[in-house]
């Protein structure tokens, strides 16, 4: 299986060394990591840590809640994408959780990270939350570029990914799948067809249950699996060559 976005350069390991914590990860099944940048002061850390392994795969971008008051420098991204092991532009998105940030610096963003996308023919990562009508919006603006992306950590209704599915994008699923008040969510990963499904960690956020209230890892990918898996009614082994499968085809960069 593969964690399409977990943040290992941000982990919380204790005594442990990155390199156990990816061992375990692969001990479980785990093959690939998709390294996830969240702005640009520290965009090299997921570059490296992709560099000192074959496995891992890194993107570059500012998260909605990580802009300062300026617009991202777009060629600052142009250099960073244009290394080897960057496969993915973002996480990029809307984020209306907190109500102190200025939406119009994250729209402005936003639109930006897609335009990029476009010209620099990479998937986007996409975090959206409590912005269901402007995430949308904005997706349909750059729906003719044919590129697309995925919508990570998805949360929303089944509404909104069926507007996302009808416009090419994948759904990636976290270990909020297995809380216990996430029956809606349980339902979306019922329903996305079989070639848009993907899913992840978000490690060290949202540890899955059993693991809750512990900082997330890779290593506890196999639960979100298993969930997901439970729900489509399919075995975990199929559902983690189905997911891989395509991982693959939306991040062709990636070598895997
Ligand atoms: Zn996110
Ligand atoms: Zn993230």
């Amino acid at each position: 299986m593969i964690d399409s976005h977990c943040h290992l350069d941000r982990l919380e390991l204790g005594e442990v060394s990155l390199s156990d914590a990816l061992d375990q990860a692969r001990s479980v099944g785990v093959k690939h990591f998709l390294c996830i940048g969240v702005n640009l002061e520290s965009a090299l850390d997921p570059i490296s840590v992709a560099e000192q392994h074959s496995d891992i795969s890194a993107s570059v971008g500012v998260h909605p809640l990580y802009h300062t008051d300026q617009l991202p420098d777009p060629d600052r991204i142009r250099t960073l994408a244009d290394h080897p092991k960057v496969v993915a532009l973002g996480e990029t998105g809307l984020d209306y959780f907190k109500q102190d940030n200025d939406p119009s610096i994250q729209q402005a963003a936003f639109e930006m990270h897609l335009q990029l996308s476009a010209e620099l023919a990479l998937p986007t990562i996409v975090h959206t939350r409590g912005a269901v009508d402007d995430t949308l919006s904005i997706l349909r603006n750059h729906s003719n570029t044919g590129q697309v992306g995925v919508l990570h950590c998805f949360t929303e209704s089944w509404d909104m990914a069926q507007a996302a599915l009808d416009m090419g994008w994948y759904i990636s699923i976290s270990g909020i799948v297995t809380f216990r008040n996430a029956d809606a969510l349980r339902d979306v990963a019922r329903r996305v067809p079989d070639d848009r499904l993907l899913i992840e960690t978000d490690s060290p956020w949202l540890a899955p249950v059993p693991y809750r209230g512990k900082s997330n890892q890779p290593k506890y990918l196999p639960a979100v699996l298993e969930c997901v898996a439970q729900q489509r009614q399919t075995s975990a082994d199929s559902l983690a060559t189905l997911t891989s499968g395509n991982f693959a085809r939306l991040f062709p960069k990636a070598e895997i």
